[in-house]
């Protein structure tokens, strides 16, 4: 057996006790990654071949060196007695959002194709103080502005390891793509309307969007600067538990940060589910969603495949001792997608605002006259089509003349979407939850190029994730299931503020429970690779 196909605790406590040494496990990823990857993505990148067709192309960048060097020296230090940390010895991935020190750190654009981070961000930093191993940084939607990962300039656009004709989400795809082929243990990913969780449960592997402020955002390069949350993916509840205990915590770079102590997530993974209120919501199974067809907004029930694969779920919890509560009424739900549509543009257009071809980035190569002209340039050149829309629709509905119906609205609603969480998690109110399950997705992972270009549609992939985002509140993804087509299905949960202790300790009962199902005895498509 591959060291990728065990747990991310497991390697890290043999790397402790100095029985496996570092270096062995960054060797193994590696192999893993010649295997399964294919090229990594460039600006220009030519044709598309079938072996590309077959491939994950989950890197942008790899950075073998800075990963040796990194191994070599947690080896050092558990021969001269020290401890490395609770993550020695573990690959893990990066979104390309955040800096990383001395590495290219592009955001899947154009326009920072050449720039190389002076600076790590506060929660790689930490993942890298506690013994991870960084084997490079992965592929998303350009400025994570997607659910797909085909936005990104970076080409070959990522696959989904399940069945590589397919999208592995977005927009941290790179992540979700790379944790499931085993090209690496863990990823750090970001979630603003859902970029964890879609790609999490496109590709099989638990993400979580944690309580916003709870992971500091210093490094991430910001999209929606109220909603960005940086976040663990994983290939199990115990392993996310473990990474966001090292990533959490203040940071005096990012005064966002909660100030709150850091609980011991691992230690909630052995608590039961006995009592746990755990809500099931009708408006979270029946939902508007536009008509393949006609592109016409209907509500429709999700596939029977999902809305099972949540019941059996609640059965499997109830089982073990959970009270199942049903009919728990989410109004403003379906209000989460217009209204982040229109939040997340005006602070996508207001933080693009800084790639201006004069600090950092690309500048154009091109003549100009003045500065508005080299400005002009710039961004025609070196932004894609998304941030191109974002700052037109973010600049419209912020405008003088325009903010009132739009924007001012759009924050009054997106208090009502987080007073529906907070009536059903109030300790004193009528539904008293501990946690609301619901699907991850409205459908499995598409095919490449079927949704790509149709923002509506795009968007809409969203909508069962964007409420946690407007709330604030903690959501995670966990596998739930294998679809008729071979695709896997996500279960979310959701808690109140800082309760990501309940979902790992919910999460972690499901899987025990789950353990021995034969959808789990399905492996992705790409594992065809490795012997
Ligand atoms: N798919 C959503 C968007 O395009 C969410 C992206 C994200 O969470 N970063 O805005």
């Amino acid at each position: 057996m591959s060291l990728m196909d065990k747990t991310a605790r497991s390697i890290a406590e043999q790397v402790r006790r100095g029985e496996l040494s570092a270096v062995e496990v960054v060797e193994d990823a590696f192999e893993r990654i010649s295997a399964v990857d294919g090229r990594p993505g460039v600006l220009d990148y030519g044709e598309i071949s079938d072996e590309d067709k077959s491939k994950v192309h989950a890197f942008i960048t790899l950075t073998k060196d800075r990963a040796y060097q990194q191994a070599q020296d947690v080896d050092r230090r558990v021969s001269a007695g020290e401890d490395p940390g609770p993550l020695a010895g573990v690959p893990i991935t990066v979104k390309d959002i955040f800096c990383v020190k001395g590495t290219p750190s592009t955001a899947g654009s154009r326009m920072l194709a050449n720039f190389v981070a002076p600076y790590t961000a506060t929660p790689v930093e930490r993942l890298e103080a506690a013994g991870a191993i960084t084997l490079g940084k992965v592929n998303l939607d350009e400025f994570t502005y997607g659910s797909s990962s085909e936005s990104s300039a970076f080409q070959p656009a990522t696959r989904n390891p399940w069945h590589t004709d397919y999208v592995p989400g977005g927009s941290s795809g790179g992540s979700a793509a790379a944790v499931a082929a085993g090209e690496g243990l863990l990823s750090i990913g970001t979630d603003t309307g859902g970029s964890i969780r879609q790609p999490a449960a496109f590709c099989g592997v638990v993400g979580l969007k944690p309580t916003y402020g709870r992971v500091s955002r210093y490094g991430l390069i910001a999209f929606g600067s109220s909603l960005d949350c940086p976040g663990p993916v994983a290939r199990n509840v115990g392993d996310a538990a473990l990474m966001l205990s090292v990533m959490a915590g203040e940071d005096r770079c990012d005064s966002t940060a909660a100030t709150l102590q850091v609980p011991d997530y691992l230690s909630s993974l052995d608590k039961d589910v006995r009592g746990l209120r755990i809500g099931i919501s009708p408006d979270y199974m029946r939902i508007p969603y536009p008509d393949l067809q006609t592109g016409e907004v209907v509500v429709a029930d999700l596939p029977e495949e999902i809305r099972d694969a949540i019941l059996d779920a609640a059965q499997a919890l109830a089982d073990q001792g959970a009270e199942i509560v049903e009919n728990v009424p989410m109004p403003n739900m379906s209000y989460g997608i217009p209204t982040y549509f229109v939040i997340s543009r005006v602070e996508a257009a207001s933080n693009l605002h800084r790639f201006d071809g004069v600090k950092y980035g690309y500048r154009t190569q091109s003549e100009f006259s003045d500065l508005r002209e080299m400005y002009r340039k710039t961004r025609a050149e070196g932004f894609g089509l998304q941030p191109k829309l974002r700052i037109l629709m973010g600049m419209y509905v912020s405008a003088a003349q325009y903010s009132e119906q739009y924007y001012q609205r759009a924050l009054k609603v997106r208090s009502k979407i987080r007073s529906d969480f907070e009536a059903v998690f109030d300790p004193q109110g009528a539904y008293r939850l501990d946690t609301l399950l619901t699907p991850t997705t409205p459908t499995t992972a598409f095919k490449l190029g079927d949704v790509y270009g149709d923002t509506v549609l795009m968007q809409y992939a969203d909508q069962l994730t964007v409420p946690a985002n407007h709330a604030g509140i903690p959501a995670i993804s966990i596998p739930g299931g294998i679809s008729s087509e071979g695709l896997p299905i996500g279960l979310q949960f959701q808690a109140p503020d800082y309760r990501e202790d309940t979902l790992f300790q919910v999460g972690h009962a499901y899987e025990q429970a789950t353990l021995d199902a034969d959808w789990r005895k399905i492996k992705p498509q790409v594992m065809k690779f490795v012997e």
